[in-house]
């Protein structure tokens, strides 16, 4: 939503109704030149594994129903604990798609990605 009299543009694109719908990834530019980036993605948390069965992408055990997961942004289930198997070693990368696994959210998509 853009406030009455305001312009921005999306994806390079003048706002006409001061109304988009944004979709992932729409890049939204303001009046001042800055930039913003709309993402659908959420920071990772934990919750209770619902299955299929599957395993763990870490240490590659059973995730047992109920049991705390965290899922990479690619689907991939990681126990979630102490040890974290997310967030395992200093610099855990997901074993599928090599994005940081972090739950402080630094292994979602980010614009400068694709720069
Ligand atoms: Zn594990
Ligand atoms: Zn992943």
């Amino acid at each position: 939503m853009v406030p009455p009299g305001g312009r921005a543009a999306v994806n390079g694109l003048p706002l006409s109704a001061g109304l988009h719908v944004l979709s992932h990834k729409d890049e939204i530019r303001l009046n001042d030149g800055s930039a913003i980036h709309f993402s659908v993605e959420v920071l990772p948390q934990p919750r209770p594994y619902l299955g299929p069965a599957a395993k763990c992408g870490r240490c590659h055990t059973a995730l047992e129903p109920g049991c705390p997961v965290v899922h990479c942004s690619c689907g991939v289930a990681y126990h979630h604990g102490s040890p974290s198997c997310f967030e395992y070693g200093k610099q855990p990368l997901c074993v599928a798609c090599r994005r940081p696994t972090r739950m402080d959210g630094s292994g979602l998509w980010r614009p400068e990605e694709e720069a």
